[in-house]
């Protein structure tokens, strides 16, 4: 397996695609509300990114038809936005952006409360968000995918949450899907990380049990006991002694 190392020039490319989707989600945070579509907020998205010079990733990725994946509650990743659905009050929404500048790419979901939540999407929201956090915290370089991932398992299983096995973190650069492959729980992995490795870590987490479903569009993917499930993901490179998260703003 190869696995390709980002000059230090290529990485401050990374972190300007990185800040477009970083700005995208501030603000698409600020337009869920009740009442608007998932449609409306692919929209806002696509106007944000092309405003930037950058172009949406995901739009046309495999045929993927649309800028951002929405996906809403028991929907775990690649909802394609809706004139359709319409949030409401106590939903959960996971967002995922890509943006590509200067032939790099930025990737980066997160998932949002739509008004008030009940506290067990709140429990799941907290964690998985903390998950991700704890996986980047095992990152250094030399640290091991197995280390990654195994971050993640342990606050899955020490807080009875579901873990999404059939997808995962990977590498990034000028391709969204680089390899390695990153596992969201312990497969031995000894695959080791270096200083100037780009990856995109994201957890997905759910209420209930492991088992997943995919829509009859193929794209969207369900929890299959119907429980919420969230999404957290942030690429970074990784650095001598740690990380450095590239879709950010500082
Ligand atoms: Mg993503
Ligand atoms: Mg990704």
């Amino acid at each position: 397996m190869s696995i390709k190392k980002k000059s230090r020039y290529e990485i401050k490319l990374m972190k300007n695609a990185g800040e477009i989707v970083a700005i995208t989600h501030q603000e698409l945070k600020k337009a869920i509300r009740p009442g608007i579509s998932t449609k409306e907020l692919d929209k806002i998205a696509y106007d944000i990114i092309t405003s930037h010079h950058a172009t949406p990733t995901f739009l046309g990725y495999d045929g993927f038809p649309a800028t951002i994946c929405a996906s809403v509650n028991e929907m775990i990743v690649h909802g394609i936005p809706s004139d359709d659905i319409i949030l409401k009050e106590g939903d959960i929404i996971s967002i995922d952006i890509g943006a590509t500048l200067n032939g790099f790419v930025g990737d980066s979901a997160w998932t949002y409360p739509v008004g008030e939540i009940d506290d067990e999407k709140k429990r799941l929201l907290d964690l998985t968000e903390k998950a991700l956090f704890a996986a980047l915290a095992t990152v250094k370089n030399g640290s091991t995918l197995n280390d990654v991932g195994g971050a993640i398992e342990d606050i899955a299983v020490a807080n009875k949450l579901g873990i999404v096995r059939q997808y995962g973190g990977h590498g990034v650069g000028t391709k969204m899907h680089e390899e390695p492959f990153i596992y969201n729980y312990r497969v031995g992995d000894k695959t080791v990380l270096k200083t100037g490795m780009t990856v995109a870590i994201e957890p997905m987490l759910m209420l209930g049990k492991d088992d997943v479903v995919v829509a009859k569009d193929n794209w969207g993917v369900y929890t299959k006991d119907g429980s919420p499930a969230a999404h957290f993901e942030h690429t970074i490179a990784v650095t001598d002694d740690g990380y450095q998260i590239m879709t950010c703003l500082d």
